[in-house]
């Protein structure tokens, strides 16, 4: 067992009942502590580790590690050292805040490492080198097939043999807690053969969640479902934003495309794969059988609780969804394996998202799309509003977790506001 997943550890560090983050957690991140310069950061109950001070006192003197390593905008050159130092770096941490634990000074120093998480600004973790989106959720590709082509067949040929997906826009990727700017574009009316222009009326969530690479290919490589492990650095909450009437006219025959690009959010923290190794479980059976090179061993599915909540600008918010990444059809082994299959180059930084996650049942669907089903089933909202889709000053929230032997792993959240189109720009 990595030692920093051994549920018994305490920590010396209050952990509040019910906190994202107990010491077997330890996630990464970046974040700016009293207006600072950006730099690595790590939890644990309320508070925020800064781990270039960590390492500034020698916390990891044997590990070797530059300081630059930690004072850094991103993740990705931590990631890039592989999992034989981050797998350290997290169980020297595990060991540093272990109440049982006495051969470090770090209670002594706790007012230099450790800081409440209100004097800290989360930043983007990632410089996210590429982003690709899947469609790996059987029941959400079968929701969207019953709505928009034959309900008698609603998944295409191909969905059972391959992790259906597309290249998506890594620019328009920002940290939770960004506002998101409803977009415009060209819409087709219903009834109409002609398009319209304007602010997308059909703004939608999408519940998903992310992978990031950690540990590059180069150009003809391939990665086996069995290599894929050790390439995944970690996961976080990822809201993959769409407008449906965009997306719905531009989208045959090459795809998404301005319906999708005009803003995703992601959460500030990267929960590692080691610290999800406890919560494996088996994915649903896979019929008809694979091709070989999709085939896998043991359980690659994960047990995480997911939940969105819709909160409007004033009153009460509703949860609007609770899900489950382990519905998941395909798994991000298989994924990372079809994505390179044909040799393409994978680099660290990557983000993979393995599409909308929904659940057999409506009140588990992962987007508004299916939840009100296409609108034609609204939702009311505490205050008596209805929701198709998502209003302006509305926030999208996501959370994750999960839980197991008394350990609870949380991913914090992905949030994002809704703000009016710039309207100046519209054609009356
Ligand atoms: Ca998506």
């Amino acid at each position: 067992m990595i030692r920093a997943n051994n549920p018994k550890i305490k920590s010396w560090v209050d952990v509040p009942e019910g906190s994202d983050f107990p010491i077997q957690n330890l996630p990464f991140g970046i974040c700016k502590i009293n207006n600072s310069e950006p730099r690595v950061c790590s939890a644990i109950g309320d508070y925020i580790i800064d781990l270039a001070k960590v390492n500034d006192l020698a916390y990891f003197a044997d590990l070797g590690l530059s300081r630059d390593i930690f004072y850094n905008e991103y993740l990705n050159d931590f990631m890039a050292l592989g999992k034989g130092v981050t797998r350290a770096v997290r169980n020297r941490l595990s060991e540093i805040f272990d109440a049982d634990e006495t051969k470090w000074n770090s209670r002594e120093l706790q007012q230099y490492i450790l800081h409440k998480k209100e004097n800290v600004e989360m930043l983007l973790p990632i410089k996210i080198t590429d982003y690709t989106d899947f469609y790996s959720s059987i029941e959400h590709a079968t929701n969207v097939g019953k709505m928009f082509r034959d309900p008698e067949n609603a998944l295409l040929p191909n969905w059972k043999h391959l992790p259906v997906g597309y290249h998506g826009r890594a620019s328009s990727i920002v940290v939770s807690g960004t506002p998101i700017r409803r977009p415009k574009g060209q819409q087709i009316p219903n009834d109409s053969k002609q398009p319209v222009y304007g602010a997308s009326r059909l703004l939608d969530f999408e519940l998903e969640m992310g992978f990031v690479i950690g540990k590059k290919t180069e150009l003809g490589d391939t990665v086996s479902t069995q290599e894929a492990e050790d390439y995944i650095f970690g996961l976080s909450l990822f809201n993959d934003w769409s407008a449906r009437d965009i997306q719905k006219w531009e989208y045959v025959p090459l795809g998404p495309f301005l319906g999708k690009s005009f803003g995703s959010t992601l959460a500030p923290w990267i929960i590692t794969l080691d610290a999800l190794e406890p919560f494996k479980v088996a994915g649903p059976v896979q019929d008809p059988p694979v091709l070989p090179y999709l085939e896998y061993e043991g359980e690659k599915n994960y047990d995480v609780n997911l939940e969105v909540i819709i909160q409007p600008e004033e009153g009460e918010g509703k949860v609007v969804c609770n899900s489950n990444f382990k519905y998941m059809y395909w798994n991000m082994y298989q994924q990372l394996a079809h994505h390179t299959v044909n040799g393409c180059n994978i680099n660290v930084g990557d983000l993979y998202a393995s599409g909308t996650i929904s659940g057999k049942t409506p009140d588990s669907y992962g987007s508004m799309l299916e939840i009100t089903w296409r609108g034609t089933k609204p939702i009311q909202m505490p205050d008596g509003s209805e929701r198709k889709f998502i209003a302006d000053g509305d926030t999208v929230i996501l959370r994750g977790w999960c839980e197991k032997d008394g350990v609870r792993i949380g991913f914090g959240e992905a949030s994002g506001k809704v703000i009016p189109a710039h309207v100046e720009h519209l054609i009356a």
